[in-house]
């Protein structure tokens, strides 16, 4: 670990999802000097194992929780304008069947509702007949179907959005480390004044000194908060599947409700795959080995099965299956689902600023939100960064790896017959994207891991022996880091009997 000696930080940021991220980012712009400290990869948490949806969130409409929805629509908004290589406009198709739990006239109020947030800042919402509706989707059951609903709202990589903040915040200077894992916080006095960080790969540990700490390790918080008091953060699994969409026939994305337990939630386009969740259950799973069990397989399949009959779709059809933990404000409540996803901001004892909750969508106010609470710790006037205007890296992807591919036409060879990614994508993760193994390149800067039935596996040998040069790996590394990817794939893809 370099660049840390003797330095000490105005900022100290654990953790590298979207919310340390874009911390990091937003501190950085606004002239602090940063650390930014994540024990694995970045967006190897929950911001990994995302919907991938930047949605104003049109369920929390029916909770009430309107500030949320209006917060979600304004940022949703932002990040199609800094970041479209990354957010795309989405557009939902939402079908009505007869003695639906949402009925046409509530769809509508909440439609016109969600419309009038967004006021001059998304296309008009629409609403369809059977024939219209059958039109846009002809997979959907057609009986009892009574009309449906299309609106937009976005869908992004979380992971490579994640990726973007972290690389924005070293392009400002931050000192941006991933693989390391925080195991102590350093107190002088009472009062935490930094941490002490271990490299994952070299073992080596270092203190890195702080004026101010953010703890954004998001399901992980609870193991540094200090306070009892404190301790406020409760888990709930959403588990995810991925099938081909060929077998399901859906032409775009569907909110539909479960009809097992009356829930959102959506069937998405993916490339060839056909995303279909999620689940929301409390859970005290460890979050570094997470994962789908064969209850949540089954609930998503009879979920799916009852819109797409003609699909039938089996646990045979499920090409990979992954669980993320939501960090939600702990609560007695029964159903997770009942619980706010707004975020809460908590200076502790020791003054380490803890954060718990938020969405992928809001990421950016919240980070904003935070990093005032970290000037008024230093004591610093509040100085807004423009955050919300300033595009976020990686925009020339598509360029780059064209350009690598064309410099060395072996780089152009698809990874995986079929699928869009290549030799070049590897590189160009290494080299711009800070992956720094094989788990980071293919399950978070491509999703090669995702959509195979292996996860990866068999291309695994190849991916090491081009991206060895780059990252200084020996034979003996290179299988160290492929065992080491098929613990991480059997670990996040595994789906459990019980
Ligand atoms: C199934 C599911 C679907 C979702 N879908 C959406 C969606 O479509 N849209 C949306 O807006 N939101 C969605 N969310 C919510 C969103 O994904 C989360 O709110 C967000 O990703 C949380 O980010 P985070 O940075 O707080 O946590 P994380 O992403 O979990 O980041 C915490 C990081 O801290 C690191 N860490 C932990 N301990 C240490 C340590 N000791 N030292 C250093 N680092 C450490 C971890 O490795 C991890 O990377 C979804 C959540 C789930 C579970």
């Amino acid at each position: 670990m370099t660049g840390l000696s003797g330095e000490k930080f105005d900022l100290l940021v654990i953790g590298g999802g979207i919310t340390g991220c874009g911390v990091a980012r937003d501190a950085a712009m606004r002239g602090l000097s940063v650390a930014l400290v994540e024990r694995d990869d970045f967006a190897s948490g929950t911001s990994g194992r995302s919907s991938r949806l930047i949605h104003g969130g049109i369920r929390y409409l029916e909770q009430g929780q309107l500030h949320l929805v209006h917060e979600s629509i304004r940022e949703r908004q932002t990040l199609l304008r800094i970041a479209p290589h990354l957010v795309k406009p989405l557009a939902f198709t939402w079908p009505i069947y007869r003695g639906a739990r949402v009925g046409k006239v509530k769809l509508s109020a909440g439609l016109l509702v969600y419309q009038l947030m967004a006021v001059g800042r998304s296309r008009k919402h629409s609403t369809l007949n059977a024939a219209e509706t059958l039109e846009r989707e002809p997979s959907l059951k057609s009986a009892g179907l009574t009309g449906g609903a299309v609106y937009y709202d976005a869908c992004t990589d979380d992971a490579r959005l994640t990726v973007a903040n972290a690389v924005a915040a070293r392009e400002l200077g931050a000192t941006v480390m991933s693989h390391t894992r925080v195991t102590e916080i350093i107190r002088d006095g009472s009062k935490a004044a930094g941490a002490l960080a271990r490299s994952q790969h070299s073992g080596e540990s270092r203190e890195i000194r702080a004026r101010v700490v953010v703890n954004a390790t998001g399901v992980w918080q609870n193991a540094f908060d200090s306070d009892e008091r404190a301790r406020r953060l409760r888990g709930s699994k959403g588990v995810h599947i991925g099938v081909l969409r060929e077998r399901v026939g859906n032409r775009e994305a569907l909110t539909l409700i479960s009809p097992v337990d009356g829930r959102v939630m959506f069937c998405l386009p993916a490339g060839q795959q056909a995303i279909i969740g999620t689940t929301d259950t409390w859970t005290d799973e460890p979050p570094e080995t997470v994962h789908a069990s064969a209850s949540d397989v089954d609930y998503l399949l009879r979920s799916a099965n009852a819109y797409f009959p003609r699909a039938q779709l089996t646990p045979d059809d499920v090409v990979s299956a992954w669980a993320g933990i939501r960090p939600l404000a702990s609560t007695q409540a029964a159903n997770p689902s009942a619980v706010s996803r707004e975020h809460s901001i908590v200076t502790d004892s020791s003054g380490v600023i803890n954060v718990t909750g938020g969405k992928l969508t809001t990421y950016r106010s919240m980070a904003a939100e935070i990093v005032d609470r970290v000037q008024e710790a230093l004591g610093r006037e509040k100085k807004a960064a423009p955050t919300d205007s300033v595009e976020l890296p990686g925009a020339d992807r598509p360029k780059e790896i064209a350009r690598l591919q064309h410099e060395d036409p072996a780089l152009s060879k698809p990874l995986v017959e079929g699928l869009p990614y290549t030799g070049a994508h590897l590189v160009y993760g290494v080299s711009k994207e800070m992956a720094q193994d094989l788990s980071d390149l293919l399950i978070r800067r491509t999703h090669l891991a995702f959509e195979t039935r292996d996860h990866g596996k068999s291309v695994a040998p190849r991916s090491a022996d081009i991206v060895a040069p780059l990252l200084g790996w020996n034979d003996q590394m290179k299988r160290a880091r492929i065992r080491e990817f098929e613990e991480d794939v059997a670990h996040m893809f595994a789906i459990s009997k019980a």
